[in-house]
């Protein structure tokens, strides 16, 4: 079979199934505040969250083509991959850096969907995007370290099993350079709630399950240390194009479901006698949208083939997610304004797609962290931080 026959049919396949949750579905859960329990199980037993395991570790083994054509379908459904799209890439840095025993242990079960790992911990609140300044520590003591700290906006950990944890393990004044000294941990919080670890929620503008965590001398065994002590900054960064790539695939289904939301409410919507897209004011903003999202599509297609052939990616990985970003959020905006005062009436669902999708200008990076990199790493500008 084709790449291309391929593709069509798990495209086909996530939009079968995407059918089943519809708008009244997430509306329901965006009003409480709820996880998409039954969205995220369906998928998994699907194997769509499995999509970037290989086949060896009981995974779909599939390209980073078929898992940004899952991602996308998803969002262009109305649906709201936000909830487990962490499952499909944060194993990447186990997968890449993991021993041969830790991989055994885990991958086949989080390819299965049981435990999950889909809790990242990165972000601190006093250190925000300087991740090298991060505070949260790891002392070595007997065959476990001794973890306390904090961490904020950890998404998901109420509904992870796992988490991948960053902490600094030398004192940034003793570490051999500006980058070492931060490991990564594999961090089992059904052992560790309650014994060191706390977790609390924070209610944000979409429904997005993420928390603030908190660490006191919270026990990892010293076996769940990914690749060697020091150079988790390392493992971490090679995890990020993937993250990078994925979600603006997101970003491009949001943008097609506004685009087309907007261009049939155009066609129907009749005030003074015509249809509101026969009005060039109406129609412009949508085709300049259409535009912006084809664009930005192709830059995220072509991060996706340079990451699948094992080239470096990051400046078009970041590139794809500064421009689908930028899509998706002016795809929503022009989507409100074409429908008026229904944009902003849950029951359409916009309003809804429109918090949702405000998030990817600043998370998992902010845009001028992308035009920082871009100056720097590829217009060789001086270094700004
Ligand atoms: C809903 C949500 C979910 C998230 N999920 C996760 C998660 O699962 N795991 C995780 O680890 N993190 C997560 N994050 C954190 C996210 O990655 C950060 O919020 C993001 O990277 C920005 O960091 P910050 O919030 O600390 O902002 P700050 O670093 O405080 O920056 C604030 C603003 O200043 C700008 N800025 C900062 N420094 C510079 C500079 N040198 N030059 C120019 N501009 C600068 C930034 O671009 C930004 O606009 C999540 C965040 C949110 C809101």
């Amino acid at each position: 079979m084709s790449d291309g026959a391929e593709l069509a049919q798990i495209r086909e396949a996530v939009r079968a199934l995407c059918a089943d949750f519809p708008g009244e579905y997430w509306r329901a859960l965006d009003r409480e505040r709820a996880y998409p329990e039954e969205f995220v199980a369906a998928l998994t037993k699907a194997g769509f969250l499995a999509a970037l395991i290989p086949e060896q570790y009981g995974g779909s083994g599939l390209t980073m083509g078929a898992a940004i054509a899952i991602m996308e379908e998803i969002q262009a459904a109305g649906c709201n991959g936000a909830a487990c799209h962490a499952q499909m890439y944060t194993m990447g840095t186990l997968l890449r850096h993991g021993s041969a025993e830790q991989k055994a242990r885990y991958l086949p079960d989080i390819a299965r969907g049981t435990p999950r790992l889909q809790a990242f911990g990165v972000t601190e609140p006093t250190s925000g995007t300087d991740t090298l300044s991060l505070r949260t520590t790891a002392v070595r003591d007997g065959d476990h370290y001794v973890v306390n700290g904090q961490k904020i906006w950890t998404s998901r950990a109420e509904h992870s099993d796992l988490m991948l944890l960053l902490a600094r393990t030398t004192p940034r004044e003793q570490a051999a350079s500006r980058t070492a000294g931060l490991s990564v941990f594999i961090v089992d919080m059904r052992e560790a709630k309650g014994h060191g670890l706390t977790i609390r929620p924070i209610r944000t503008m979409m429904n997005h399950a993420t928390t603030e965590v908190f660490f006191e001398n919270m026990r990892v065994p010293a076996a769940n240390l990914i690749g060697n002590e020091g150079e988790g900054f390392r493992y971490i960064l090679s995890g990020m194009n993937a993250e990078r790539i994925l979600i603006a695939a997101e970003c491009i289904g949001d943008a097609k479901w506004f685009i087309d939301k907007a261009a049939s409410y155009a066609g129907e919507r009749v005030v003074f006698g015509r249809p509101i897209g026969q009005n060039q004011g109406v129609q412009f903003p949508i085709a300049r949208c259409y535009i912006a999202m084809r664009a930005a599509e192709l830059m995220v297609r072509e991060a996706a083939a340079l990451y699948e052939a094992g080239q470096d990616c990051g400046a078009e990985a970041n590139m794809a997610k500064h421009l689908a970003a930028e899509a998706s959020w002016a795809a929503a905006d022009m989507c409100v304004q074409t429908h008026g005062g229904f944009g902003f009436a849950e029951e359409f669902d916009i309003e809804r797609k429109f918090r949702e999708t405000r998030l990817y200008t600043v998370a998992p990076i902010s845009t001028n962290l992308v035009l920082s990199y871009i100056a720097e790493h590829v217009l060789g500008l001086p270094r700004s931080y």
